[in-house]
């Protein structure tokens, strides 16, 4: 805090130099000040940044020092950086349970893992699915009630009978005399964030060869479309993605998992259409038949409790393997990481995302993404502004500019060196205000507390 003498003095300072000085701040309520500001649009970053936020925006960002009043909360943030806030563009938050576990159905997990993104420095998710679960949670995030990243949400998945999804969870759109209003009144209900198509002829066991006619896609997509929902595809094969593309998709929920052509990957960066990455997804399915060591990590350990990893390296484990899932999926873990590198370099848009549930899962998808070779820099604009272009927020989200909502994480490492520093988590900042690491409802509290 800025000491009254201090705060009056630098006053008097303003008035008498007004002209050689930097604009003078008043009324603000938090300023970061000498930080290198790494700003999501992929700039360089600058050193010696001042960022000044009035309420829950972003409302000055100076090169050099800002003179303030008093009633400031200063950070100061030498030898520190900040950035935006980061985002999963691709999650299923778990309603109290998790799949084949006995553990009990409440809202204890699904509050432990919201704030382990928090404490992981996420403040933006995407969820798919869980209609009655997700949207009540989404109005209680937006109206402050709960402390959680931002919530954005599908509803009911878009798919074919006979197809990828066909299931209750779905609106079948090849019956389309009935899908069309159904779509409708969903929209009205839930207004969703955004629209999920599931289109998958190959199928992850077994061949599904159903999928919706261009002329059906066509229609589905334009119907969200004039309800303002942006539209995302479930796609695995190149030509569920070339089928997708045709119809006029507005995402991509995965980048592509088998071998694609040069001609996909150009249409898809010419195209500029956001996709999450989600290499983690087939990772860890793979990864965790022979290896569960990757659940010790600190960040999983802060933020996940014990029972739920256990039950991670015993049921879920045993489930995957018997299901054959992680064979599946050893050819992907290879693929994903290759072809987000040739859309990388072809100038696509891709956004950080997992297809998980927890935050240190995201730090998995970051450290799979440089090792693919893209450079951290990059990473950290996937993380951020191609994150807010994915949901369709980057006015509002996913940079710090002027303007824009004051979501920043600020960290003790340099993350253009190496994503390993965006571990390094000093402090969340959501809506302006700093977010209590302290208090958040996740194991390492609870470790410290029981000390
Ligand atoms: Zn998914």
């Amino acid at each position: 805090m800025v000491k009254g003498a201090l705060g009056r003095s630098l006053r008097t300072a303003a008035l008498c130099c007004a002209t050689v000085l930097a604009p003078v701040a008043a009324r603000a309520d938090l300023l970061i000040e000498n930080v290198t500001l790494i700003d999501g649009t992929g700039a360089a970053p600058l050193p010696g940044a001042s960022i000044l936020v009035k309420g829950d925006r972003i409302s000055l960002i100076s090169p050099s020092a800002i003179q303030h009043g008093g009633g400031v909360e200063v950070i100061n943030g030498k030898g520190k950086y900040l950035i935006p806030g980061m985002m999963d563009t691709h999650i299923h938050l778990q309603r109290g349970v998790i799949r084949g576990a006995n553990v009990p159905n409440d809202m204890t997990l699904t509050t432990e893992a919201l704030h382990g993104y928090l404490y992981s420095g996420v403040t933006s998710l995407m969820n798919y699915g869980g209609t009655e679960f997700i949207f009540p949670l989404r109005d209680e995030e937006r109206a402050g009630k709960i402390v959680s990243p931002r919530i954005f949400s599908s509803g009911q998945s878009l798919a074919v009978h006979g197809g990828y999804g066909d299931g209750p969870g779905s609106i079948l759109i090849d019956d389309w005399a009935k899908a069309k209003p159904e779509m409708e009144a969903h929209y009205k209900k839930w207004k969703p964030d955004i629209q999920k198509v599931l289109i998958d002829r190959h199928g992850v066991f077994t061949p599904l060869d159903k999928v919706p006619t261009i002329e059906n896609l066509r229609d589905a997509l334009q119907v969200s479309n004039e309800h303002g929902v942006r539209t995302t595809v479930h796609a695995a094969s190149e030509e569920d993605y070339e089928l997708s593309l045709a119809a006029g998709i507005d995402a991509f929920a995965h980048v592509i998992r088998y071998p694609a052509s040069d001609r996909l990957i150009a249409r898809l960066a010419t195209k500029q259409i956001p996709m999450s990455t989600t290499a983690v997804v087939f990772e860890y399915i793979a990864r965790i038949a022979d290896d569960t060591t990757f659940l010790d990590e600190p960040l999983f350990k802060a933020t996940v409790n014990q029972e739920i990893l256990g039950l991670q390296k015993a049921d879920e484990r045993t489930r995957y393997i018997n299901s054959k899932m992680s064979a599946q999926y050893q050819s992907m873990r290879a693929m994903v990481p290759t072809n987000a590198k040739r859309l990388y370099d072809a100038g696509a848009i891709l956004a950080t995302g997992t297809d998980r549930t927890w935050g240190p899962t995201l730090h998995m998808e970051f450290a799979l993404m440089q090792k693919a070779g893209i450079p951290p820099a990059a990473i950290v604009k996937m993380a951020t502004l191609n994150g807010a272009l994915y949901i369709g927020r980057q006015k509002d989200l996913g940079s710090i500019e002027r303007g824009k909502l004051a979501d920043m994480v600020l960290l003790t490492a340099d993350p253009t060196k190496d994503v390993k520093n965006l571990q390094a988590i000093e402090a969340v900042i959501k809506d302006g205000k700093r977010i209590d690491l302290k208090k958040l409802n996740v194991p390492a509290n609870k470790q410290t507390m029981a000390k």
